[in-house]
């Protein structure tokens, strides 16, 4: 390596290792990775797989794809001679905003795990020139910025691979760049990201405001655009539309090619549909079955369903869209006979109008299409899929039980443990040995070190460096000074009201107070949070404001200053996360029970040696199996009693307001003079009278329990030996957590590649 370094900075720059720049290593290394990418075993088979989603939130990628070559180590010493730091060198790299949040990321893990167990698959989504959008904060409140990422060399490569796309009034020649993705010590996939050569970045205006109407200028210019008015749903559809007939066209091209007669396709071909956005491949890989290729409909659709299948990752109802028939025909009305047809079949055979397709407000509910003509639903999480057969997919379960199945969400181990704490992995080799790496249920040798004190003292003094790291990252990159032997606690997430960031707020106001009264912690405290806000969501928005308030309170006040701390980092991405997470004592997985379908920075917490603070939700339910009641915190009510307040809408926020004086104060602060004198009177208000009246996610429900609870965490902080074998247990656990767990059950229960 360190010749084709050599050469490359003297062919392209005239220069040495020694004296080039940051950027021009970075850009040598780019190449080069892609090089050799490029000369790997494509993995292959005869089913392939295409994972279709919206969102790859896939961070960066040069340390990763370094590791995955067996390349990091090398790579690093080379620099490290010639006085280079790589982890400078890999500032310069954009991190792509291909994604939003933790389904998006779950995508990136999966593709990694898929590459690294052999298995013939690639990832299927589009090419958003500005991604989700870039979160600053200006007078305490979320700014949203374009995000551009795509820069003359990157990761993308253009391939001469293009398809139509026809719309109602137009049709439009998609352009497919591909990154490639390569497996931990094993062969390469692709991640295949559709485009249009029309897209215009200049029409961006005033932070992400642009035309919605100009389709051929905008198409992939933002995921998520906002959809609060008609044309941001139009826009959305025909996003949607332009991914699957990509897609589509793709699976049947490739197919064809490896020799397939179609009418076996799903001998070829195994779709993974991501959530709902993707659902729309079903009618097209139908459409273009029938149109192109002329099969009969009963034959299309059941070479189709044999195809198909779709993971569920959420039970708000506000995410199972629901697009009306009128959008449909405005955009792609070559879809409509046949999502009719589907719908047809579907009222003939069952007359429960809660598993129609097309309700009786013309609306089609994308997730019943994928449901009836798909071969397999999974949820992400034991709860999760438990609810889904016993509630909200229970009508569904009635008539295809054999179709559900829990596939528990995973993380890649080489993102989140080799690379953001490569001196935790090094040390945890030299306890227990390589295998880890390929089986991470090798964790679990770790158990035998549980009560080894030199273990947990190094283990404290790897959590201590981090903590030092965060420091230094934060004073440089958004000039806050946080104190490095405070204890870290740590809630990172997309906001929103299910996940409780407002009831993390609430503890905070009560720590405040409690200092102010002279009850003054054994050791400072240090709460971080780091969300984005949907630019249309606005009590997301408010609690972002409140937290920031919050942060100007605390910063200011001298008294408090030295015990508390609160910052909330900006435009909280993976690079961010690969941070902060190796520097956590505290884990915030808050959400309300029954809520959060899995949540995955529970598991890449907890893989670092943080410590759970959380409701029995999602994995984390699993997680709590794992270590035992003596290695998590465990709050709240449970979602049984959660799915009864809902369903008999017995809850009551008023009433705990009114009759509990210690919450009244808590929520009362949030109208104080002290924050109404930094914060806004209208976005406090709001979210002052939302928390009283409406409380949707239950926050004062379970707050009183939190706050206990949170507070006997940090008091057995304190006893430094108790919580470093809690910090062991939680890493020696986290093994069934790898995605390479997780793909090879999807592989063995649904895909068979
Ligand atoms: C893992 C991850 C998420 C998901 O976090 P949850 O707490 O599981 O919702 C979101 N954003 C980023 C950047 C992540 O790395």
């Amino acid at each position: 390596m360190e010749q084709a370094l050599e050469q490359f900075l003297k062919e392209q720059f005239n220069k040495d290792i020694q004296n080039a720049s940051n950027e021009e290593i970075y850009e040598a290394l780019l190449c080069l990775t892609k090089e050799k990418m490029k000369g790997m075993k494509r993995n292959e088979g005869k089913r392939k797989l295409y994972y279709i989603s919206a969102e790859f939130l896939i961070g960066k990628l040069l340390s990763n794809n370094l590791i995955n070559l067996g390349l990091f180590d090398e790579v690093r010493d080379i620099l490290e001679k010639y006085g280079k730091d790589i982890a400078e060198i890999e500032e310069i790299e954009p991190e792509p905003s291909l994604g939003n949040g933790g389904l998006g990321r779950l995508a990136a893990c999966f593709l990694d795990s898929i590459a690294t167990l052999g298995l013939y698959g690639d990832g299927v989504g589009l090419n958003y020139h500005d991604g989700l959008f870039r979160q600053t904060f200006v007078d305490h409140k979320q700014k949203e910025e374009k995000n551009p990422w795509i820069t003359p060399h990157s990761w993308l490569t253009r391939t001469d691979c293009h398809f139509e796309v026809p719309f109602k009034d137009f049709t439009l020649t998609s352009a497919m760049y591909d990154i490639d993705v390569p497996g931990f010590d094993s062969g390469c996939n692709k991640l295949h990201l559709f485009d249009l050569d029309s897209v215009d970045e200049k029409i961006i205006h005033d932070g992400i405001e642009f035309d919605k109407t100009d389709i051929h200028k905008n198409l992939t210019l933002f995921l998520y655009p906002d959809d609060g008015d008609d044309n941001g749903r139009l826009l959305r559809i025909y996003q949607q539309y332009f991914m699957v007939s990509n897609a589509a066209q793709l699976i049947l091209k490739e197919a064809e090619e490896r020799g397939a007669d179609l009418y076996h396709l799903d001998e070829y071909a195994a779709v993974q549909i991501n959530d709902t956005h993707p659902t729309m491949v079903i009618p097209e890989l139908i459409r273009l079955l029938t149109e192109k290729k002329g099969f009969n409909m009963d034959t299309a659709i059941d070479v189709v369903r044999k195809t198909c299948a779709y993971t569920n990752h959420t039970i708000l109802a506000e995410a199972l869209e629901k697009w009306p028939i009128a959008y449909l025909e405005q955009v792609v009305p070559q879809l409509m006979p046949i999502i009719r047809e589907l719908d047809a079949r579907v009222k003939k055979d069952y007359d429960d109008p809660k598993v129609y397709i097309i309700d009786d407000h013309d609306l089609v509910h994308m997730a019943h299409i994928d449901i009836h003509y798909g071969y397999a639903v999974n949820g992400v999480a034991e709860l999760h899929t438990q609810i889904l057969k016993e509630s909200e997919l229970k009508p569904f379960y009635d008539i295809y039980p054999e179709k559900f199945t829990n596939k528990t969400n995973g993380i890649t181990f080489r993102r989140w443990l080799l690379h953001c704490n490569y001196e935790l992995a090094d040390y945890i080799r030299s306890l227990i040995g390589d295998g880890f790496v390929k089986d991470a249920a090798e964790l679990e040798k770790l158990m035998d070190f549980a009560d080894d004190e030199d273990v947990l003292a190094r283990l404290r003094q790897i959590k201590q460096q981090r903590k030092a790291e965060v420091k230094a990252f934060l004073k440089e990159t958004e000039h806050i000074d946080v104190d490095e032997n405070s204890i870290f606690d740590i809630q990172v997430k997309r906001l929103h009201e299910y996940k409780r960031q407002q009831m993390n707020a609430l503890y905070a106001i009560y720590k405040y107070k409690e200092i102010k009264k002279g009850h003054l912690p054994k050791r400072p405290l240090t709460m971080i949070f780091g969300a984005k806000a949907a630019p249309a969501y606005t009590l997301a928005k408010d609690i972002i404001h409140l937290i920031l308030c919050l942060q100007k309170l605390v910063d200011s006040d001298p008294q408090v200053r030295p015990y508390l701390k609160i910052v909330m980092v900006e435009n909280y991405n993976v690079t961010k996360a690969e941070k902060l997470i190796p520097a956590c004592d505290i884990s915030e997985q808050i959400s309300l029970a029954s809520k959060e379908a899995s949540g995955t920075s529970n598991m890449k917490f907890m893989l670092n040696g943080a410590v759970t603070l959380g409701t029995e939700d999602g994995a984390n339910v699993e997680i709590h199996q794992f270590v035992g009641d003596d290695n998590i915190y465990i709050f709240g009510e449970k979602s049984e009693k959660v799915i009864e307040l809902y369903a008999d809408g017995s809850y009551n926020p008023r009433d705990i307001y009114w009759n509990d004086h210690f919450v009244q104060e808590l929520v009362d602060f949030i109208m104080s003079d002290e924050l109404l004198a930094i914060g806004d009177r209208e976005n406090l208000f709001r979210l002052y009278k939302e928390i009283v009246f409406k409380d949707w996610f239950m926050a004062l429900l379970d707050v009183k329990d939190y706050i206990e609870t949170k507070e006997k965490m940090l008091e057995d902080f304190e006893d430094e030996a108790a919580w470093s074998k809690k910090m062991l247990v939680n890493i020696a656990k986290a093994g069934f957590f790898s995605s390479d767990r997780t793909i090879a059950e999807y592989n063995n229960d649904i895909w068979h590649l």
